[in-house]
């Protein structure tokens, strides 16, 4: 009852302000989806006859390289309100200027799109499925004014999956242009599947929009999983963010032909996986939990860097390691917490992350704020020449995950508290009031969460400025597990990227520092002919070769530098994997920390 008088209240307000503002209006005409085409028509309205500036973004909230979206549109016309032509320049490769107007500019373009992620665009015989920053050109000045897109030519059967605001026949509603381009679009023949949860005396809809070719089984176990996984997060924060309409909604297309991908949004995400459940045995779920933890973490506690967004530039922030670091952390525990993953699982999903961390050669140089500041060149970038990343670059998703464990292990072991209780102190302070953060609010919110303001300006300045780690082994031992090398007496050489290349196998990515590889002055594009006594011809038989040495054996390889044979001495050393295992001879208050750690938590 309640809420149906808050609905008919914000309509009623929408329409008066309809009325007044003239909202930016857009227009999706289906028609040529076949082809991979929209035609879109806008309608501008301004109180001036100044000549109107609109933009297509350069970048999408939440990926943070550069993305030129003005690429794939065309055909693009300007006309007055009496269907007049207007003059339309083109002002830089993603922006426009129209002139001569009285004030209202309506624009076609058409609109192509055929990859299916959180970023772009796919519009096929199947759905159009589209993210709005690469989707509609917008006029900066009209930035806080609401807009409204209506839906043309849909077929049958096909409806809308969105957070945008549902208007009086059919049409989709924004309150301003930001919340227009944190709007993704789904429209498509697709499931709803919901259920109900409640939150500081409100109840809200969790719906699951989905597209897929599996069974209505497998969509009611994804539903049952997901439930869990919010039920989960909301115990950490204590709460749900105020979901607009009391609503939100997991856009999933799992289909073949799409991108593996999640990107979060205010009040729903979009979820992607060319898998079927069925084939992915429901690992799609592991993105779901990342994603909505992102409803808090990035969507409402946002860091000061990242807000106003800019969509004509690459947006950089030192906090990445936080915000999507820390969600991978919580997307993974909340699993753990579930049950969807089991203890062996959850500790293979930790183990990972970790060799990653603690033997990338790339933290000689940069901490996780630094690492952050990268994400502008790897997030989705583009580069045509190489790099060396392998050397310099370790992903904030990995090193942020880390560092959260870290903290995590460390607060619970010498403080008697936990990670949860910062997160939950962040979301009061930042997160709840919509205050964006910066580095220093986090290391405040620390000092007081472990009562240790010297604790917390050392973590900052050596984990999170620096490259520092904990000493991990002690902190596991504290949680009933052990972490120790996986196969100590394993030969080793290093992590090459190989391919087979005529009749040898060629390097295809720069040697690590420090591995024998590097020491032996192996690099990518060296040909390998020989390891020991074995011919090699394909990546496999470097395996081949490795299986009767032993570390400290020293081998001949024989290779191909630019049309020169020469042969170099390699000192096989031994794997340095780490494996985490639960420690059978754990003390009672080890377990229990565990315990507490990764059980469920109730709401
Ligand atoms: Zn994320």
């Amino acid at each position: 009852m309640l809420r149906l008088n808050r609905c008919t209240l914000a309509l009623f307000t929408s329409l008066l302000a309809t009325a007044a503002q003239a909202d930016t209006h857009y227009q999706l005409d289906l028609a040529g989806h076949d082809r991979h085409q929209v035609a879109v028509n806008a309608r501008f309205v301004v109180d001036n006859t100044e000549p109107l500036l609109l933009q297509m973004s350069a970048a999408s909230p939440g990926r943070y390289a550069r993305h030129d979206f003005a690429k794939n549109i065309y055909a693009l016309k300007a006309l007055d309100g009496q269907g007049n032509p207007l003059l339309l320049q083109r002002m830089s490769p993603t922006s426009w200027q129209v002139s001569g107007h009285q004030g209202e500019v309506q624009v076609s373009y058409l609109l192509f799109g055929n990859h299916a992620d959180g970023t772009y665009n796919q519009i096929d015989s199947r759905h159009v499925h589209l993210n709005m920053p690469a989707s509609l050109l917008f006029a900066p000045s009209l930035r806080a004014q609401p807009a409204t897109v209506s839906l043309k030519t849909l077929p049958t059967g096909w409806r809308a999956a969105t957070q945008l605001y549902p208007q009086a026949e059919g049409a989709l509603s924004a309150p301003d242009v930001d919340y227009l381009m944190d709007s993704p679009l789904e429209i498509s023949d697709h499931q709803l599947l919901s259920f109900s949860q409640a939150s500081a005396g409100k109840t809200y809809q969790i719906e699951l929009a989905l597209h897929h070719a599996g069974s209505a089984e497998e969509a009611k176990v994804l539903l049952e999983k997901t439930q869990a996984v919010v039920r989960q997060q909301q115990a950490i924060f204590g709460e749900l963010p105020d979901f607009a309409n009391q609503r939100y909604t997991f856009i999933a297309d799992y289909l073949p032909g799409v991108d593996g991908d999640g990107m979060e949004h205010r009040n729903s995400t979009i979820v992607t996986s060319e898998s079927s459940l069925a084939q992915d045995e429901f690992a799609q779920v592991e993105t779901i939990s990342h994603e909505f933890f992102h409803a808090w973490n990035v969507e409402r506690l946002r860091p000061k860097n990242l807000q106003p967004f800019d969509y004509t530039q690459t947006n950089m922030s030192d906090a990445l390691w936080f915000a999507e670091g820390f969600t991978n952390y919580y997307g993974k525990l909340a699993l753990k917490r579930s049950s969807h993953f089991d203890l062996d699982t959850y500790l293979d999903k930790v183990q990972k992350p970790l060799n990653q961390t603690l033997q990338t050669p790339a933290r000689r140089w940069s901490g996780p704020a630094a690492v952050s500041q990268q994400a502008v060149f790897v997030d989705a970038g583009v580069a045509v020449d190489k790099t060396n990343y392998a050397n310099h670059f370790l992903s904030y998703y990995t090193y942020g995950e880390v560092v959260a464990l870290a903290l995590d292990l460390t607060l619970r072991t010498q403080y008697d508290t936990d990670l949860d209780a910062l997160m939950r102190l962040m979301w009061q302070r930042f997160g709840k009031p919509e205050t964006p953060y910066q580095l220093a609010d986090i290391q405040q919110a620390l000092a007081e969460v472990s009562g240790d303001a010297e604790f917390a300006a050392a973590f900052f300045r050596d984990s999170i400025q620096g490259p520092g780690l904990p000493d991990f082994t002690a902190l596991f031992t504290q949680m009933g597990l052990t972490l120790s090398a996986a196969n100590p007496d394993k030969a080793w050489l290093g992590a090459l990227q190989l391919a087979t290349f005529g009749d040898a196998v060629q390097v295809q990515s720069v040697s690590r520092d420090g591995s024998p590889w590097a020491s032996a002055g192996i690099t990518d594009g060296d040909l390998l002919l020989q390891l020991g006594s074995v011919r090699l011809r394909t990546p496999d038989d470097i395996d081949t070769a490795l299986k009767t040495a032993r570390p400290g054996d020293v081998l001949a390889v024989k290779f191909r530098r630019f049309d020169r044979e020469q042969s170099v001495n390699i000192t096989v050393a031994a794997d340095p994997a780490l494996a985490l295992r639960v420690d059978k001879n754990a003390s009672r208050a080890s377990v229990k920390r565990r315990d507490a750690w990764l059980g469920a938590k109730k709401l």
